[in-house]
């Protein structure tokens, strides 16, 4: 079925770290063509005089049917992947918890089978280990040649079944090495962690502060100490999600310029938030893990994402209701930790980055679309406007100004901790391979249009050895 050809007249694009006036051309799901294309003849022709046009973001990072801490997330792959939709994301990568008993390759199976009929944006999956034996880890080339070549490891959450013990974590660092794949590590102390909460919960300090108070930054800046040591024992590849730490941001800079394979992202709501929002009455909205950290931490993810120390920023979507939100009232432990984010990254990294001064425009297209394609094995078909490329493409006015809250997203929860946030800049149009899925405050995306993205790492590194 041919769809026929779409101009993009006349706007901004930003393509390998430039920004210049030109017209994107696309046939059918891909980009035909980028440059002076004035002549060229189009069914659609749209113009984008005073607009940016920008490759779709990426966002490998989001928890879509998460069971979690006694209950379980509320963006499934229709309602997740609408609420990325609107945010401009047009490809999204899930986390998938092998379940006790159950072989690896399942993890796959199970996100197939969550994604057919619902899915509207393309979407891959990253195994989460949770049985480390041999059975799983003669799995782990089967699930890299099945195109999810990164792989995640909890360093704590023992209770919740997710841990994995540092010798395990070798092991498998070492397979999905050999089978061209990276290892994707939460980095917080259990055993530190263990520690500080019965203390805290005995001590009467239960209100939602105390959570980050049981989860310093030296919780995460120790298990990051420990992945240094892993990387240079094996030499293996390794991802750290959601950094949030001063300390651990050093560790990392100072392990890369060693030449290790330790790369590292952070998340929005580290940048857009400090820890005093847990100190409100309603401070459960912001129980995450890592926590929130300090303003003057918040100043040095911005700078570290400013020059490449950090690689990029993901959501780390963990949408739980409201209802289950409140388990944690009382006992800032019993709070499923998580906040929904899969719609507001791109906006707001725009606003509080580009708006602000903090990153430049090219610079922000590198964190939400460009690295997370590279890094994750998206690329080249997502991640970057060029000839050849998925035509995913958003329309976007950087003049737009407008107030963010509950009242414009259009996530699955029923709260939100984004309220009443000034923003500049609106996306206007998103497309999809080609096809126009949202259109202003209209989403036209047909459920289930979205597809298996089959990931494989690219890494000059890897082929050598
Ligand atoms: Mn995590
Ligand atoms: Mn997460």
């Amino acid at each position: 079925m041919e769809k026929g050809w779409t101009l993009i007249r006349g706007g901004q694009v930003v393509r390998g770290g430039t920004v210049s006036r030109q017209d994107v051309l696309f046939q059918g799901e891909r980009i035909a063509a980028i440059g002076e294309l004035s002549d060229s003849r189009a069914a659609v022709v749209i113009d984008a005089d005073g607009l940016l046009v920008l490759p779709g973001a990426v966002d490998t990072h989001v928890h879509l049917n998460d069971v979690f801490m006694g209950t379980v997330s509320v963006h499934d792959y229709y309602t997740g992947t609408r609420a990325a939709a609107y945010g401009g994301v047009t490809s999204i990568v899930d986390f998938s918890n092998q379940v006790p008993g159950g072989a690896l390759a399942r993890t796959l199976e199970d996100k197939r089978e969550e994604a057919s009929g619902m899915a509207l944006v393309d979407w891959g999956v990253h195994p989460v280990i949770t049985e480390p034996n041999q059975a799983t880890l003669d799995q782990i080339p089967y699930v890299v040649a099945a195109g999810a070549p990164t792989i995640k490891c909890y360093m704590t959450y023992r209770e919740d079944g997710l841990l994995t013990e540092d010798e395990d974590l070798k092991k498998i660092a070492v397979h999905l090495g050999e089978a061209g794949g990276m290892l994707m590590l939460h980095a917080e102390d259990n055993d530190m962690i263990e520690e500080n909460v019965p203390r805290l919960i005995e001590q009467g300090k239960t209100a939602p502060i105390y959570h980050a108070r049981s989860k310093p930054p030296e919780v995460e800046t120790e298990a990051i100490r420990r992945i240094v040591g892993m990387a240079e024992e094996t030499g293996a590849r390794f991802f750290v999600v959601h950094l949030a730490s001063a300390d651990g941001l050093d560790l990392i800079t100072g392990a890369r310029e060693r030449g290790l394979r330790i790369t590292a992202e952070t998340c929005t709501h580290y940048l857009i938030f400090t820890d005093e929002m847990l100190e409100r009455e309603d401070g459960i909205k912001w129980i995450c893990s890592p926590p929130l950290r300090d303003a003057e931490t918040q100043d040095r993810l911005w700078m570290a994402l400013g020059d490449d120390r950090i690689a990029m920023v993901s959501s780390d979507d963990a949408a739980y209701s409201w209802e289950a939100k409140l388990l944690g009232v009382d006992r800032f432990d019993r709070c499923p930790n998580g906040i929904p984010g899969i719609e507001p990254r791109f906006h707001l990294l725009y606003s509080e980055g580009v708006a602000k001064g903090r990153l430049t425009l090219p610079r922000f297209v590198e964190i939400v679309s460009t690295a997370p394609a590279n890094l994750f094995g998206l690329a080249p078909r997502k991640g970057s406007l060029a000839v050849g490329a998925d035509a995913d493409i958003i329309l976007f006015d950087p003049e737009a100004r407008w107030t963010m809250g509950g009242d414009t997203l259009h996530m699955a929860t029923d709260w939100s901790a984004y309220e009443d946030i000034e923003m500049v800049g609106r996306i206007l149009k998103v497309f999809s391979r080609g096809e126009l899925i949202v259109d202003g405050e209209e989403c036209m995306a047909e459920k289930g249009r979205g597809r298996y993205i089959h990931r494989t790492l690219l890494d000059p590194r890897h082929a050598a050895g």
